[in-house]
């Protein structure tokens, strides 16, 4: 690098990678910032190709609107005329052989409102018969974190775990509520459990208080994927594909990255480093200098998923399809967990071709792996099955896509925050380093954004804080002149 620019690398090129190469270009614009990615594009889990000649997501597909952090990037790096919301339609959840429409009003699938839950069907008379029990059980004592099952299930009974909640949590996590954090994953809930002895009274005060208008969700014209290109080409940072960082270590002076093959490694100098990679590669990276760190790393879990996207002539659906799509819990024994209907959830997706329906079906679970290891061609049938016995599709689709997702989505298991509390104590007693991405707050778009800006704020304090060190160093003490 020239001159005494400093010089910070960023290694991973996803959402979190690139928001914090544009965080450091935006606040010191004469630092020099490389970002690494070891992949042949950069964007990570964002990525939008044509299908039947529309532009559809084959990763994440919205951000929360109500948290400011993702839509200001999209604004800021120029998106902000491409943000669209959802059409103002429902989503229903596959349960006891129907689909029923999922009741309003509901936390995370925890619902508030008895009446309505009983109304839409979802789970069985004994079920249901067990939901008010919440309000006369003695408090369920949480003095740590608990998981999510554990902790509604003793409220509102199995089925509310099983049959809500479980769909819920499967679209963000494709996890398990048995496993999941309930001080992680729901945060709101677990502040109300330590106050409140009814679920359903918190759940009823948690929806019903006031919130920013507006959708909740957003996304671009073009699709998420188009997110991290923009932000790439506004941060000014020297973006480099096919890099794979295999080997981080200390020097006297900052940071050594070792990159390419074995046999003829390259090493890259830096001031400072940003591990924005997921927590195995973070892992594997931190090993040698933060050890304590990359232990913990090496324990957070990923779950796998596919999806499979398919463009179908409007006639093949006998009805069309009014929602934006429906859940699968675990207990129906489905492969499929959810599908959107994309050009009905996205009105801008079905202005490009009326006459096409294209929709996304997930597939994969933590612990359903075992799915995942069909061919392209057998999850496609799988999803065509799927839509044939559901929806009453009938004839070919137009067009199908397979996106896979090898180590998609990190399980903030019970005890996920004191982890990252330890992660990063650990890592910044390590001057010039931090971590963000997925592993850590939150994996939605925004909260990845939040940790980028963290973690760039953290390594240009430390740069401030070593110049200002030097110029004490250099300069004379004042009156010895
Ligand atoms: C199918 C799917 C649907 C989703 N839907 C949504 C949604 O609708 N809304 C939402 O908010 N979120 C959604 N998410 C979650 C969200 O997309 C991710 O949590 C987020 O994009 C993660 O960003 P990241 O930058 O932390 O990590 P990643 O996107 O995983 O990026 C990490 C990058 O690091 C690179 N890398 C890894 N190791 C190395 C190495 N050693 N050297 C160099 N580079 C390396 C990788 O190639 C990758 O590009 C979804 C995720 C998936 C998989």
């Amino acid at each position: 690098m020239e001159g005494t620019r400093r010089h910070v690398v960023v290694v991973g090129g996803g959402i979190a990678g690139l928001a914090a190469a544009w965080f450091l270009r935006q606040e010191d614009d004469g630092l020099a910032v490389t970002v690494l990615d070891g992949a042949s594009r950069v964007g990570g889990k964002l990525r939008a190709s044509q299908i039947a000649g529309i532009s559809v997501d084959e990763g994440a597909e919205a951000m929360l609107a109500r948290r400011p952090e993702g839509k200001d990037l999209a604004r800021m790096v120029g998106l902000g005329d491409e943000l669209v919301h959802p059409a103002p339609v429902g989503a229903s959840i596959w349960s006891r052989g129907a689909l029923r429409a999922m009741p309003k009003g509901h936390v995370m699938g925890v619902p508030s409102d008895i009446l309505r839950l009983g109304r839409s069907g979802i789970l069985s008379p004994a079920g249901l018969a067990r939901v008010p029990l919440d309000q006369i059980l003695p408090p369920t004592l949480i003095t740590s974190d608990v998981s999510v099952a554990a902790y509604i299930g003793a409220r509102m009974g199995g089925e509310v775990v099983d049959r809500l909640v479980e769909p819920l949590l499967g679209g963000v996590y494709a996890g398990r509520a048995e496993l999941l954090s309930l001080d992680a994953t729901m945060p709101h809930v677990a502040t109300a459990a330590r106050t409140e002895r009814s679920l359903l009274r918190a759940a009823r005060a948690i929806a019903g208080s006031p919130k920013d208008a507006g959708p909740v969700f957003t996304t671009l014209k073009g699709g998420m994927g188009g997110l991290p290109e923009a932000v790439a080409a506004a941060s000014g940072a020297d973006i480099r594909t096919g890099v794979m960082v295999r080997e981080l270590r200390r020097t006297p002076s900052g940071w050594r990255l070792v990159t390419g093959a074995t046999r003829e490694p390259e090493t890259i100098e830096a001031d400072a480093v940003i591990v924005a990679v997921p927590a195995a590669p973070a892992g594997r990276l931190l090993a040698h200098e933060v050890p304590k760190a990359a232990a913990e790393l090496a324990r957070i879990e990923y779950a796998s998923m596919a999806i499979v996207t398919l463009a179908y002539p409007r006639a093949a659906f006998p009805e069309p399809p009014s929602g934006s799509g429906y859940l699968v819990p675990p207990v129906e024994g489905r492969p499929v967990k959810a599908v959107t209907f994309s050009t009905v959830k996205w009105p801008h997706l079905a202005e490009a071709d009326p006459g096409v329906l294209v929709l996304r079906c997930s597939i994969g679970r933590l612990g359903e792996e075992l799915v995942l290891q069909r061919d392209d061609d057998e999850l496609v049938a799988l999803a065509m099955g799927e839509m044939a016995e559901i929806m009453g599709v009938r004839g070919l689709p137009l067009s199908s896509r397979v996106s896979r997702w090898g180590g998609a989505l990190p399980q903030y298991d019970v005890g996920h925050l004191d982890r990252v509390a330890r992660i990063r104590a650990a890592v910044a007693v390590q001057p010039g380093l931090a971590v963000c991405g997925a592993a850590y707050d939150g994996l939605g778009i925004p909260a990845c954004v939040a940790t980028a800006r963290t973690a760039a704020l953290g390594i240009l304090s430390h740069l401030r804080q070593e110049r200002g060190g030097e110029w004490r160093e250099d300069e004379p003490a004042a009156g010895s002149r």
